[in-house]
């Protein structure tokens, strides 16, 4: 065995292998697979090896379709039978709210490329002869969609990783992952050690074990999970084609056929986590006892909708664990805090997504950042809050809701209060409905009471739309306060800390004082945060971002930063505090200050730290709802008393807590954009119009600036007003000009101030322009949009200014 490697991958399921053929293919020879038994030693050799495109996140979706179709590929290179089938694939709706769901998968396949479409219920009883078409309301069709062989796909990456010269070593266990000072790892086994550039844990089923070697807990957890082997199903044999895979949703189920049978599989409500307190080492290629009672619930529902399956005879039973992650997405890329370690960990479908998982990590090891944005799988979405029991009971609701509808405004319940502020419990009192980002509980919106503070599940407006109505009307003709603890705030200091931003942030610092908004861009140019920046001393910096990205960008950082002379802290946790936001803003504040916070003392984007309500604090001067606002930030100990300060004072000017939902609908009338929805590693600033805010002219040569300069945007950002009556845009709806799609919603929401629904979106250059005409595929209805330029409330931000 070699005593060097690039990179060495640990793990040879289906996932490993793939990253190995990817960095392989892509022209990484030095690359090595280390794998404890055989080949598929894991979950991977007895998958039921269904592929199909659907994902909640676009891109994953993409990355699906992007592993489907590389497995004819794969064949031809290697000659190793994939035993792929694609007799396509029927996705199945028996509620009105399943078939809306399924309307807006079919609109998001027409920007994305995809062939899904609607088929009658006779046609899909045509394509699968088990289905009973009186129990459904809608069928989709994907013609992609099949099956193939675990192992083969499997084989057929370690084959085709080979024949681009990487090396894969059996029986080969990993032992210890010894960090080195130069960034590199002592990989260590019984057949000897290698000293790996880059590693990447691909554990799959012992994921976690994997991690501790290197001293971190991963939120996975794997679970057992059955399937059904039938025997001969005369409708089956008799059907004269191959029956398509299946998914009927509310039935719990998937089916896909086998032989002259099927194979069919549930996800039961109460999922058996396997292995708690860790894999043991000596599990193999072995299955878990049947447990049939447990699903048996499950399995009355599909034997009242597919009469056939109840008859047919059980020729096999497969119990067998595999790995989920707190979200059902993979957890892959390199891990915050640490140097040069990478994972590509709970992967769920690894035969739908291995192939875009193995392709993402490649490009990122390889060119520095993936083609696409990977958020949706990044490891970083994940903190310090994502603890072992955190993800085992996370997991736990994701393998439950496997095949349940969540809509597009519902909380999930498990794992709640991981992460509260002192206010917690006061905003429960007062009918806060609360949602939660990146572990911490926030407040969406105000029911005044808690007996009314449950949002109802849907598609359309909610019975929230009454009450952030309200509260928009008191922000815009009074004042809001709302809590901003979950901002990100990454606090800078030393003499290297001015030379160092101006290198990693596209805009010019401010001056002491002052704040700046800036994008931080990737080397190709691409942005990798909207950031404010606020220059509090000569060597001291703070920038302010989104709190889910917080990971993401301290990596980022920690990546970026010299040697010396910089020291970095994200001080998000310690920091908490409130927005107050409205015209009577200055007047509350002035009231628990002896400062001079009169406009022309402390102006727009001025940043100060001073002491209100006796509690030491850093104000911002500035406005996400565009009116003049304040944002105070104090110590987390201070958090409550700040709090009953400011709402004592503001009491007869009409003071009123808002939540995140009001603000999402005061920054559409402003045509600002959100983190994660409209501005991502996606697009590049001047397709998302963030390139007013780059210095071109000054002098640091600040990453992604050659790129910047170079781009000619294809498409832009705009913003529509969309011509609904009763609903709205959620993100993901296909926009059209002539009758063809050539964009996509980014977010939407309604516009309660002006009164619109409005939405973002990504569009051609030329549909970009003030007053085109656009139309949005909304929930299977098409809608009127036009652009509008300019924002809708307070063009000339004269409010924020004021
Ligand atoms: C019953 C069942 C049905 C399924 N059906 C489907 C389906 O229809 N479609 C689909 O896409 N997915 C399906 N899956 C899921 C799929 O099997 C997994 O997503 C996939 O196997 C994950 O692959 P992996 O490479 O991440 O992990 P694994 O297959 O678990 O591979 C991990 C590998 O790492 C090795 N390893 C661990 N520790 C070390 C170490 N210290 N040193 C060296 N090597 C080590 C192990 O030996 C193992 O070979 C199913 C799973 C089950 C159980």
């Amino acid at each position: 065995m070699q005593s060097h490697a690039k990179v060495v991958v640990i793990g040879g399921g289906v996932v490993g292998c793939s990253v190995l053929y990817h960095l392989a293919k892509m022209g990484w020879k030095d690359v090595v697979l280390l794998e404890r038994k055989e080949l598929t030693s894991g979950s991977s050799w007895h998958a039921a090896g269904m592929i199909h495109t659907i994902n909640a996140d676009s891109n994953i979706a993409r990355l699906q379709g992007y592993t489907i179709n590389l497995y004819k590929e794969l064949e031809e290179l290697t000659g190793q039978d994939c035993g792929i089938h694609r007799p396509g694939g029927i996705y199945l709706a028996s509620t009105k709210e399943r078939y809306d769901y399924l309307k807006q998968e079919r609109a998001k396949a027409r920007y994305l490329g995809l062939d899904s479409d609607f088929i009658s219920l006779e046609q899909a009883r045509d394509l699968n002869p088990l289905i009973d078409p009186t129990k459904y309301v809608g069928a989709l069709f994907e013609p992609v969609d099949g099956y193939v062989d675990p192992s083969g796909v499997t084989q057929a990456y370690a084959k085709g990783a080979r024949h681009y010269g990487a090396k894969i070593h059996r029986e080969c266990p990993v032992i210890e992952t010894n960090p080195l000072p130069d960034g590199s790892w002592n990989v260590v086994t019984p057949l000897g050690t290698i000293n790996a550039e880059i590693v990447v844990n691909a554990g799959g089923l012992w994921a976690r074990e994997v991690g501790r070697l290197a001293g971190i807990d991963l939120p996975v957890q794997p679970f057992e999970h059955h399937y059904i082997v039938t025997e001969t199903i005369p409708e089956v044999r008799d059907h004269g084609k191959e029956a398509a895979v299946t998914v009927d949703y509310e039935g719990n189920t998937y089916t896909r056929p086998e032989h002259d049978g099927l194979i069919y599989g549930t996800y039961e409500t109460r999922p058996k986590a396997w292995a708690v307190n860790g894999t043991p080492q000596d599990f193999g290629a072995e299955l878990l006892p049947d447990d049939l009672d447990r699903i048996s619930e499950r399995l009355e529902i599909i034997f009242e909708r597919m009469p056939a399956l109840a008859r047919a005879g059980i020729k096999r039973v497969v119990n067998g664990p595999f790995t989920f992650g707190p979200d059902g997405n993979p957890l892959i890329g390199p891990v915050p805090g640490l140097r040069n370690y990478w994972t590509a960990v709970g992967v769920m479908a690894g035969f739908c997504q291995g192939g875009g998982v193995g392709l993402c990590m490649a490009e990122w090891i390889i060119n520095g950042e993936p083609a696409i944005d990977v958020w949706g799988m990044d490891v970083a979405r994940f903190g310090s809050f994502a603890t072992r029991d955190w993800g085992t009971i996370k997991s736990a609701e994701n393998y439950s809701r496997r095949f349940r509808l969540t809509y597009p405004n519902e909380t999930l319940p498990a794992g709640r209060r991981q992460k509260t502020t002192s206010l917690y419990d006061r905003f429960i009192e007062r009918g806060a409905v609360m949602g939660v980002s990146f572990g911490l509980e926030h407040a969406l919106w105000f029911a005044g009471t808690k007996d009314k503070a449950e949002e109802t599940p849907t598609f359309r407006r909610s019975n929230a739309f009454s009450h952030i109505a309200d509260e928009v009307k008191a922000v815009r003709e009074g004042v809001g306060m709302i809590e901003i603890a979950n901002y990100a705030k990454h606090e800078f200091k030393g003499p290297g800390v001015a030379a160092f931003l101006d290198r990693l942030l596209a805009n010019n610092l401010p001056k002491t004082g002052r704040l700046a908004l800036t994008p931080m861009l990737t080397p190709k140019g691409r942005l990798y945060g909207d950031l404010t920046v606020a220059k509090l001393a000569d060597d001291s910096f703070m920038l302010f971002g989104s709190g889910a990205a917080q990971e993401m960008h301290r990596r980022w950082f920690e990546m970026h930063m010299p040697k010396e002379g910089v020291s970095y802290r994200n001080v998000t946790d310690e920091l908490h505090g409130f927005a107050i936001s409205g015209p009577k803003s200055r007047t509350l504040l002035s009231r628990l200050t002896r400062d001079d916070v009169s406009n022309a003392a402390l102006k727009f984007r001025d940043i100060r730290s001073m002491v209100v309500a006796d509690v030491p604090v850093i104000l911002t001067r500035v406005s996400f709802a565009g009116e003049l606002g304040y944002e105070i930030y104090c110590a987390h100990q201070f958090h409550l008393r700040l709090f009953e300060a400011l709402e004592s004072a503001g009491g007869d000017l009409g003071l009123k807590l808002y939540g995140g939902r009001a603000l999402m609908s005061m920054r559409l009338e402003k045509n600002w954009g959100v983190w994660t929805l409209d501005y991502r590693p996606d697009f590049t600033a001047g397709e998302a119009g963030l390139d007013g805010f780059i210095a071109f002219g000054k002098k640091a040569d600040f990453i992604g600036k050659a790129a910047a300069l170079a781009d000619k945007p294809a498409k832009r950002l705009v913003t529509m007003i969309v011509d609904t009556k009763d609903v709205d845009c959620l993100g993901d709806e296909p926009v059209f000009h002539g009758g063809k799609c050539v964009g996509y919603v980014s977010s939407g929401g309604y516009a309660h101030h002006v009164k619109k629904s409005m939405a973002m979106g990504y569009v051609p250059i030329d549909c970009a322009a003030h007053g085109t005409e656009l139309e949005i595929e909304l929930l299977g209805e098409f809608y009127k949009a036009h652009v509008v330029a300019r924002p809708v409330y307070d063009p000339d931000g004269t409010k924020m200014r004021s």
